[in-house]
Parts: structure tokens; C-alpha cells; sequence
């Protein structure tokens, strides 16, 4: 079995420290903070390449107070990408590690790799949200997810994992719903446009205690078609594959929780100070779980309102109101029907050669007339059959006659948020629905 006392020992003292912090002040959170910071920058400083060049070399020490981060210079996909991987390493990867490669909702394909430490503790930091939540341990959970990890897990993580099944977003609608009536989850998560196009295939016939979702901001639309569908609000999840869990709603479906014990989360104004109690910022997070691959001072490419009262469950320390940014519209087939974004990221069509370091960046762009031109920014030329298989592909999902171009271009901007928006369609948008539920963009 492979289940040692003391990794249970272990497991339920530090979930149990978890709990007490989350209702403690927030004086008594920052003691937790700061030391895991100091230690964090430390050792980045000393043993990953990145921060050696980019953080003066006393820079733990200087941190005494969480505004102390101010002064230490921002990092982010870009910075990152434009150093090999050896150098956002702090070691050679330790047996055990994972290897977490993310599709992801910023199309910009990318690996993280936690050290088995790291892993572990987003499994106790899993356990610590699915337990405010109400949710048992052993309770079944099935998550349509694109994030695709390493080998399964060992030791206590083996005998949870058996409850949990994680399905691929390339499922189609139908053989999800055959799974989920299989399992008949407690917990359900996914993206919100696969989660309604699921339960519009399930079409009432199951409906899970806890709806969650993650990955991106709902418009009205697919939020009001949730809860149509499964009669219940979803809650929503906020996390990277770079960062891990960052902050989630409980059941009052009301604020964001932060994981303050995992990551220091920074809502900054354009000058990059710290906004105050409810603004709007860019979010910036600091890592402080994953020695192995360090995200510090990260600029996520988010903006977060803070929020200025406590949750509606009671929860009091610094949490987020409203998290924007990553919004996708849903995409039109040839013959009327929605089709959800996620079901036309590349690298679910191409194979992964084509894709990881072919492709820096994408865009699917649908016009008011239907036709998709798909703008792709190359870290070098396309491969020659790049764009007919791309087409091809994409024609089988969205029907023969469906028009497609794929067009190499040398430049695409970002979007106001960092994030551009990677999946929009005039079409959709041009829908009087549309525009009448869809919330106002806050930029
Ligand atoms: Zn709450």
C-alpha cells in the first residue's frame, strides 16, 4: 500500500494548522507568511539562475514586512520563457516530482514541474478547501480538466486518488456525461462552457451536491445557464498551474478565500502600489510551496478587485471580491451550435511536436459572417502541413463547410488585463442575448 504513518501524521497536523490560521487575524497569517518568503527568496537567490540576476543578493533579508516585496523587481511568462528551464530550476528534479504541462486558458503553452514537498502540500491545501466547503475526504469528485499531470501517487495521495477521476477536455459531451453518471460525483469541476455543455447533454438527469469551476471569467450567459442546468451556482476556483491554489469560494458563494499559507498575493495600482481595500489591481503572486521551481513576484496578467468586508460565511482575512480577466467566448459552428472554447485549443488538435515551441501564441478570432481565422504567433516558421492539419481538425469539430484560415503573424498584442482575449467571436457577440446579460468589461 505504500502508506507510511507519518505521511498521515504529517498530512493532518499541517491540515489542522491550516484550519486554525484561516480563522485567525491577519497578523497571525503574515508570521506564517513572512518567515516561508524570507526562506522562499533566499533560496531562490542562491540556487535558481533567474533570481541570482534579478534579485540583489540580500533581498531575504530585507523582508520584514510583506511591503518590503515592493522593492523586489517583477517577473512573468515572458521573463520566464526567455530563460531555459535550467535556470527556474533550484535542482536537478528530485524522484517524485510532478510534472504539471497546462494547455491552459493564457494559450501560451507551458511545464511546471513541483518537487513531491510541493505536490503534497496542494493536496493538504485541496483538503483544507474541500473541507470549509463541506466536502469529506473520501467523498467522489470527477474534474474535466486540461492540465495534464505525471504518474499517478503515492502514499496517502493513492487511496484519495481512487475517489477522484479526472477526465481529459477533449471528451466529448456525451461520453462525459456517460462517465459522470457512472461515478455520480459529489463534486463537479471544469470549465464553465465544458460544465454547460455537459449538462445540457445530462439534461437533468444528474446533478452533483458541489458545482465548481475554474480557468477562466463566466459572462452572464454561461454563468445563468449553470445554474439553469444544474439548479445550483457554481463555485468558483481560482488557481495556476505556475502557483498552484490561489483563492476559492465556499459555499456562500460570496468572496474568494486566499491561500495565504501557500502565496502571497499582491493587488497592485499602476504605479505599483498596493491598492487599498476595495479597488482594482493587477494581481501579483509569490510562491511559497514549490522550492524546486520558484514563482516570485510573478505577474499573473490578472486584475482583482479587493474585497472591503469580510465573506458572507464569516471569513475576515484579505480576500478577493471579483477576479477579471480571462474571458473566452463561446464559438459558433457551421450550423448554429455553440461550441465551448476549450474544445479548440491547439494543442488538442496538433500534435504536441507541432505545437510546444512552434507556437509562443494564438488567437481564434470568429467574424459576424461565422469564418474562424485563427492568428498564430510562431517562435519560428509554421511547419509546412501546420495549417492543413490545424484545419482539418478543427472541420471534424466544427463541421466540413466551415470556413478556416490560419494566419502567421509577427506580432499580437496583448489584451488591457495581460491576457488577451484568446477566444472571440463576433458572431456570439453580435446575438442580442449576448449583449444584454453579458456583464461590462471593466477596461
Ligand atoms: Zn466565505
Amino acid at each position: 500500500m505504500g502508506i507510511k504513518r507519518l505521511d498521515v501524521v504529517r498530512t493532518w497536523k499541517e491540515l489542522r494548522s491550516l484550519r486554525r490560521s484561516a480563522t485567525g487575524t491577519l497578523d497571525e497569517v503574515q508570521t506564517i507568511q513572512m518567515p516561508r518568503l524570507r526562506w522562499m527568496v533566499d533560496h531562490a537567490v542562491r540556487h535558481v539562475g533567474l533570481y541570482r540576476s534579478l534579485f540583489p543578493g540580500d533581498a531575504a533579508r530585507r523582508l520584514q514586512h510583506p511591503d518590503d516585496l515592493l522593492r523586489l523587481p517583477f517577473t512573468d511568462r515572458a521573463v520566464c520563457r526567455a530563460n531555459p528551464i535550467a535556470e527556474l530550476l533550484s535542482s536537478d528534479p528530485p524522484p517524485g516530482s510532478r510534472r504539471i504541462s497546462s494547455s491552459g486558458t493564457t494559450g501560451e503553452p507551458s511545464e511546471v514541474l513541483y518537487s513531491p514537498g510541493a505536490a503534497w502540500y496542494q493536496g493538504i491545501l485541496a483538503l483544507r478547501r474541500d473541507g470549509v466547503r463541506g466536502l469529506r475526504p473520501w467523498d467522489k469528485r470527477c474534474e474535466v480538466t486540461s492540465l495534464r499531470e505525471g504518474p499517478r501517487r503515492s502514499g496517502i495521495w493513492e487511496l484519495l486518488d481512487r475517489r477522484f477521476m479526472r477526465v481529459p477536455t477533449t471528451r466529448p459531451p456525451a461520453l462525459l456525461a456517460r462517465d459522470v453518471l457512472a461515478l455520480r460525483p459529489v463534486l463537479l469541476a471544469g470549465h464553465g462552457h465544458l460544465l454547460v455543455e455537459l449538462g445540457e447533454e445530462l439534461d437533468g438527469a444528474f446533478r452533483p451536491r458541489y458545482l465548481v469551476t475554474y480557468g477562466e471569467s463566466l459572462d452572464g450567459v454561461t454563468s445563468d445557464a449553470l445554474v439553469d442546468l444544474y439548479g445550483q451556482r457554481q463555485l468558483d476556483q481560482y488557481g495556476t498551474a505556475e502557483h498552484g491554489s490561489v483563492a476559492w469560494q465556499c459555499t456562500a458563494a460570496d468572496l474568494y478565500h486566499i491561500d495565504h499559507e501557500a502565496v502571497l498575493l499582491e493587488v497592485l495600482d499602476d504605479h505599483g502600489a498596493p491598492v487599498p481595500p476595495g479597488e482594482t489591481g493587477e494581481v501579483v503572486l509569490s510562491g511559497l510551496w514549490n522550492p524546486l521551481m520558484p514563482f516570485l513576484r510573478y505577474r499573473i496578467g490578472d486584475i482583482a478587485t479587493l474585497a472591503d468586508r469580510p465573506c458572507a460565511c464569516g471569513y475576515r482575512l484579505p480576500a478577493l471580491a471579483r477576479i477579471w480577466g480571462r474571458t473566452m467566448d463561446w464559438i459558433l459552428d457551421s450550423r448554429g451550435r455553440w461550441v465551448a472554447p476549450q474544445r479548440l485549443w491547439i494543442d488538442h488538435h496538433l500534435e504536441r511536436d507541432l505545437v510546444q515551441g512552434v507556437v509562443r501564441r494564438y488567437h481564434v478570432r470568429q467574424d459576424a459572417t461565422g469564418a474562424i481565422r485563427v492568428l498564430v504567433l510562431p517562435y519560428r516558421d509554421l511547419p509546412a502541413d501546420f495549417a492543413n492539419r490545424l484545419q482539418a481538425s478543427y472541420r471534424r469539430l466544427l463541421g466540413q463547410d466551415a470556413m478556416i484560415e490560419v494566419v502567421p503573424v509577427a506580432d499580437l498584442p496583448l489584451h488591457p488585463s495581460g491576457k488577451f482575449r484568446r477566444f472571440s467571436s463576433e458572431l456570439v457577440r453580435s446575438r442580442d442575448a449576448w449583449q444584454s446579460e453579458s456583464p461590462a468589461t471593466p477596461w
